[in-house]
C-alpha cells in the first residue's frame, strides 16, 4: 500500500472525490437508462486507495439489445413471447412444452415445426429464439422468402453475397421462417435449394451450431423437393419435429 505523505487529504478520500465525479458525469450512450453510470457504460470505483474503471452492469443489457436489433427480431418478440403463446387446446399445450423443454437444451438438436397456416408457429419459434439469446447466444432472424431474394440479387456481387452467405452459416442461432414459401406456392427453383443447401449443409456439418425452422410444409414435402436438405433437418430435429396437420379449425389468425 503506497503511503502518501505531507498531504492532508488521505488517499481514500481523493480517490473517493475522483470516482463521485467521475460517476456523475453524463454519458451518451442510448438504449437504456443507466441511473448507476449515467449512461457512460463504466463506472470509476476505488479499491484499495487506487481508483479502477469497470464496466457497469448496463453494458450486458446494452449488447443484448444490440443483438436483438441485429437478429432482426426486435419487433417480433414484443408481441410473440411463451406468456402471450395460447393454450386453450391440447394441440397449443403440445407445442409449447415441447418448445420449453427444447430450450433447456438446444444444443443436441434442432427445431423444426411445420404445417398448417396460422397456427402460431413464427410466435412459438420467436419465443424461442429469445429464450436462447437471453442466454447469451447471438442469433438471426432469417425470413426465407424475402432473404433468399435478396441472397440471389448478390450472386453477381461475390463479395457481398459470400458475407451475407458466411454469416448465415455460422451465426450461432439462425431461425429460417417460412421455408420454401414462394409467390403463389410455386415450386422454389434450383437457385432458391442450392443456395439454402449451401446454408443448411454447413450448419449441419458444424454441431455448434443451432437451427430453427418454421415452414407451411411437412416434412415429407420437403423431402420431395429435395432430399438432401429435407432429411438432414429431419436427422437433426427428430425428436423436436411437431406437424400440425392440415386443419382449418387450428388457423388462429381465421378466428
Ligand atoms: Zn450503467
Amino acid at each position: 500500500m503506497p503511503k502518501i505523505n505531507g498531504t492532508s487529504t488521505p488517499p481514500s478520500s481523493f480517490s473517493t472525490m475522483q470516482c463521485d465525479y467521475y460517476n456523475e458525469l453524463p454519458g451518451t450512450l442510448k438504449g437504456v437508462e443507466c441511473s448507476l453510470c449515467k449512461n457512460k457504460g463504466s463506472i470509476l470505483v476505488e479499491v484499495e486507495g487506487y481508483t479502477v474503471l469497470r464496466m457497469c452492469e448496463c453494458q450486458k443489457q446494452r449488447r443484448a439489445l444490440q443483438a436483438l436489433t441485429k437478429s432482426g427480431l426486435k419487433e417480433l418478440v414484443k408481441e410473440y413471447t411463451f406468456d402471450t403463446y395460447l393454450t386453450k387446446e391440447q394441440w397449443q399445450y403440445h407445442i409449447k412444452q415441447k418448445a420449453l423443454e427444447y430450450v433447456t437444451n438446444p444444443h443436441q438438436s434442432w427445431f423444426f415445426i411445420g404445417g398448417q397456416v396460422g397456427s402460431g408457429k413464427t410466435h412459438i419459434c420467436t419465443a424461442v429464439v429469445n429464450r436462447l439469446m437471453e442466454k447469451g447466444f447471438e442469433a438471426h432472424y432469417m425470413l426465407w422468402r424475402d432473404d433468399i431474394v435478396k441472397l440471389k440479387s448478390s450472386v453477381m456481387e461475390q463479395e457481398v453475397y459470400q458475407k451475407a452467405v458466411k454469416y448465415l452459416k455460422e451465426v450461432k442461432v439462425l431461425y429460417i421462417d417460412d421455408l420454401f414459401k414462394t409467390e403463389r406456392g410455386k415450386s422454389p427453383t434450383q437457385s432458391d435449394i442450392q443456395i439454402t443447401f449451401e446454408i443448411i449443409n454447413t450448419r449441419y456439418n458444424n454441431k455448434n451450431t443451432i437451427t430453427l425452422f418454421s415452414c407451411e410444409k411437412l416434412i415429407q414435402d420437403l423431402l420431395e423437393i429435395d432430399e438432401a436438405i429435407g432429411s438432414r433437418i429431419y436427422q437433426m430435429a427428430k425428436h423436436y419435429t411437431i406437424e400440425i396437420r392440415e386443419d382449418k379449425r387450428k388457423n388462429i389468425r381465421l378466428r
